[in-house]
């Protein structure tokens, strides 16, 4: 199975179930490279084993680094659980996040039903193809 690199992100009240989700599959996330934004990457790195690489917290441009590293084919999977109620101060940087996932075709989830697909087919090598890409892009 292939190492990917994984971006975990969640807005303020969607935190406790990303960590929960972190812990629920942390046998198939620990086998990956993981990128998530400040505040989110503390609180999975308090509530699992799993090790995590933090980036700038979502409203200070950790959204843009990810953001980046997607147009350099270094993100594989974004499971982004965004909160669907609340107004960001970000909302742009949002949009650009999933803009970019989009032209660099990278699988994005932004709700707990979907990202659990996306983890299964992780572990089932579903997502391999994306090393191509990254092979294709360097
Ligand atoms: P945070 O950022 O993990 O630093 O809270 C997430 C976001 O709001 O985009």
């Amino acid at each position: 199975m292939l190492k990917l690199n994984v971006a975990l992100i969640a807005h303020d009240r969607m935190k406790d179930q990303m960590v929960n989700f972190c812990y629920a599959y942390e046998r198939i996330l620990k086998k990956h490279e993981l990128y998530t934004t400040g505040t989110t990457g503390s609180r999975i790195e308090a509530g699992t084993k799993l090790k995590v690489s933090k980036l700038a917290s979502g409203p200070l441009g950790g959204d843009q680094q990810i953001g980046a590293m997607i147009v350099t084919e270094d993100i594989d999977l974004v499971i982004f659980l965004r909160d669907p109620l609340t107004p960001q101060p970000h909302e742009t940087d949002i949009q650009a996040l999933i803009r970019l996932c989009d032209v660099h075709y990278v699988p994005i989830a932004t709700n707990l039903a979907s990202a659990e697909i996306f983890v299964n087919a992780l572990d089932k090598g579903e997502l391999d193809w994306r090393i191509l890409r990254r092979r294709h892009q360097s």
